[in-house]
């Protein structure tokens, strides 16, 4: 059972919520392992497109919120056969950066330090392929979830990146931001709820005069459409990278993490309406399994990038090899 301490010691909150993750934010994370660091990026292309997987790093809690309808045996006995801890599940904050007709475009802006201290590498492997935060032309975001708005607040309030046009979903808008959103059904205790209202709205305030809000089904720009995918949140969306015949399907939070949302269908807790989210993941999976997609998941294990396999009783993560 899920207590609420262990759901805050497991999210790695800080007691002192926004004030204090910032304050860690002055430490540079990628920085820590020092020379025994690996790489966050790993490049390839989706036809003419030049992509680029640039982790934010890591967030992660107790397993029993991603997969909120495993029972317990069970869930335990899944993570030990995937050699994974029990007690925590790490999640990856794996941002694209595409480059399409002299643009660079971030599709999702990762956590920043909101959700915890080992987020916040974007900015080191930006820079490790030689790009400065105003070398970004847009910055699209999937939802407005923290995890994936965090990093578009520098630690002073201002704009990370400041020549960037941000596009966030009209519905994730009215919802986080116009109203006073209601999150009882998060399976987290109150104060986290807060601290998660409280970390989208401070992550989006710079760009509040300038947000563009887009409809989930609408292109950004040549090469990049968005997909509804609504349930985790009012607006969710997925994005289809395309050129020519390639394509890539970036499903967001369709799935927290393969062995528990694919290999295993249990629904992750935060989903906010559960049916419509069930909904566009078989839709969005069917697709990427009947069309052999190549898929990069948001927070599977870095670089993200697979494909979904149909199997007689649901579906299957399958990695992609590693390209040099
Ligand atoms: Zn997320």
């Amino acid at each position: 059972m899920l207590t609420a301490a262990s759901a805050v010691a497991g999210l790695i909150l800080p007691p002192g919520g926004m004030a204090l993750a910032q304050a860690a934010s002055t430490a540079s994370p990628a920085t820590q392992g020092g020379a025994s660091g690996n790489v966050g990026y790993y490049r390839f292309r989706v036809g003419d497109i030049a992509a680029t997987v640039l982790s934010d790093g890591l967030i992660g809690g107790p397993p029993q919120i991603y997969a909120s309808t495993a029972p317990e045996a069970e869930l335990e006995e899944v993570l030990r056969q995937a050699f994974l801890p029990t007690d925590h599940l790490a999640l990856n904050l794996n941002t694209l950066l595409i480059e399409t007709n002299g643009r660079r475009i971030l599709l999702e802006a990762g956590a920043g330090q909101t959700m915890g201290p080992q987020g916040g590498r974007l900015f080191d492997n930006l820079a490790a392929i030689g790009l400065r935060p105003e070398d970004i032309d847009v910055v699209v975001v999937s939802h407005t979830h923290p995890d994936h708005v965090g990093n578009l607040r520098t630690a002073d309030g201002g704009r990370a990146f400041p020549r960037a046009t941000v596009f966030a979903p009209r519905a994730d808008w009215d919802f986080f931001i116009r109203s006073d959103p209601d999150l009882s059904y998060m399976p987290v205790p109150e104060d986290f709820r807060r601290h998660f209202a409280t970390a989208i709205r401070q992550s989006l305030e710079p760009v509040m005069g300038e947000v563009e809000l887009y409809e989930a089904g609408t292109e950004i720009v040549p090469g990049l459409t968005t997909l509804p995918a609504l349930g985790h949140t009012p607006g969710m969306a997925n994005f289809l990278v395309h050129s020519g015949n390639d394509q890539l399907l970036l499903t967001a939070d369709l799935a927290y993490h393969p062995i528990v949302n694919i290999d295993h269908a249990w629904l992750p807790g935060p989903d906010r309406d559960k049916e419509t989210a069930l909904a566009s993941r078989r839709r969005i999976f069917d697709m990427a399994a009947a069309d052999r997609l190549p898929v990069l998941g948001f927070h599977f294990p870095f670089p993200g990038l697979g494909y979904m396999l149909k199997t007689d009783s649901g579906y299957a993560w399958v990695p992609a090899n590693w390209q040099f």
